[in-house]
């Protein structure tokens, strides 16, 4: 039995209005070629707002990770860390390059990389004389990863750090920007990010050189001549003008867009405060969390019986589109014969998994529809409480 009400998604795309006026002078000028000004715009604005060297829009957050994983140099046979409470993207460009992820566990502080978890990876990596070539810390669900310690061990190591930064633009960590911690830095643009192009992503670093690299690579990698000459494998990653004058009119309410996500998250802590049992994903004190999506924590003491699945089911009846909290990469069929290594004898990120919810977020949702969502929620909580 489906509800007719209005469907409530998840993180829908919210335009500002913006956009249209930089797609409009794409079109005058007939700039509808992919690469043009609105791209060279677009990575300037996005640099100069994340306080990085420089940036190169690309097709998709996906594309910028592959192209950041080659410029460390992982090719095939090598080994590289990744966070495994993310969504499949941030470990596919390792598969892509023939390498092999072994994926490290959340801190239950932040959800985010456990650095006592990635002390031990790298502890045995080392006994087995086989380092990886980069770690790919992912920021989870807006909230920057803690990095002092995660930096310090990999500096031990001299390994750098790619910052899948997908769901965290306009984040900080201890003053600087999300993303501009790591030797390399990804944002995506897809249609559920905090911002979006419809589809696309950025790679930025203060190694300009690399990033001219990547840019080569990401432009079917042509060699200087006039002829079609190519001297290395690339790809057809770049972002078109047109999506990037979408990006330029989003970038501009970035900061009201992050606003608004976090009076979402309140509103839902408010609503849920003499709630046994409930709680949200917590926010450091080290940084702004964005607030991408809120994540919502069931208590199995309190609600054992009630799994997420059930939760986003009921919600769905009412055409409410929440999530799981992402199924951790480790437990996925396609890393079956991955390496794993857990915070401590508890498995935080199966445990975030199989007790956590994703609300919905999207800053366009008016406080109505969120009430909505919360009146549903407190019924399927009802029998649970009282
Ligand atoms: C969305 C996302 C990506 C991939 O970005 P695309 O632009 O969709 O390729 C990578 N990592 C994380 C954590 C994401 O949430």
């Amino acid at each position: 039995m489906n509800s007719n009400e209005r469907r409530i998604y998840l993180s829908p795309p919210h335009l500002s209005g913006l956009e249209e006026q930089y797609v409009k002078q794409a079109f005058e000028s007939n700039w509808i070629a992919p690469l043009g000004p609105n791209v060279e715009a677009f990575e300037k604005e996005v640099a100069a707002y994340v306080g990085a060297k420089g940036a190169l829009a690309v097709s998709s957050g996906t594309a910028a990770i592959h192209l950041a994983l080659r410029l460390i140099g992982v090719s095939a046979g090598d080994i590289v860390f990744c966070s495994t409470l993310t969504f499949v993207a941030s470990a596919n460009p390792i598969l892509y390059l023939g390498a092999k992820p072994v994926f490290i566990d959340s801190e239950p502080s932040s959800w985010n990389m456990s650095p006592q978890a990635l002390a031990r990876a790298f502890e045995d990596a080392e006994r087995t004389g086989k380092l990886p070539k980069a770690v790919v810390v992912v920021n989870l669900y807006g909230q920057s990863a803690d990095y002092d310690e995660i930096k310090r061990i990999c500096d031990h190591y001299q390994v750098p750090i790619v910052e899948d930064a997908a769901e965290s633009l306009g984040a900080t960590y201890k003053g600087k920007k999300s993303g501009t911690i790591g030797k390399f830095g990804i944002y995506s643009f897809n249609g559920n990010k905090i911002i979006t192009t419809s589809g696309g992503g950025m790679l930025v670093s203060d190694d300009v050189e690399a990033i001219e690299k990547a840019r080569f690579w990401a432009t079917q990698a042509r060699d200087k001549a006039v002829h079609y000459q190519h001297s290395e494998m690339g790809y057809n990653y770049r972002m078109s003008n047109l999506l990037a004058g979408v990006g330029r009119g989003q970038l501009r309410v970035l900061e009201d867009r992050i606003a608004a996500r976090r009076q979402i998250f309140e509103r839902y802590v408010q609503a849920f405060e003499d709630y046994p049992g409930i709680t949200f994903m917590p926010e450091r004190e080290y940084g702004l969390s964005t607030r991408w999506l809120t994540a919502m924590l069931l208590d199995p003491e309190r609600y054992g019986g009630l799994k997420p699945a059930e939760l986003v089911e009921r919600l769905e009846r009412r055409n409410i589109e929440a999530r799981p909290v992402w199924k951790p990469l480790h437990l996925q069929p396609l890393f079956k014969d991955a390496l794993y290594y857990p915070h401590s004898e508890t498995d935080v990120a199966r445990f975030l998994f199989e007790h956590g919810v994703c609300l919905p977020s999207g800053s366009s949702m008016t406080e109505e529809d969120q009430f909505r969502v919360i009146e549903c929620i407190k019924e399927v909580l009802r029998p649970y409480v009282f």
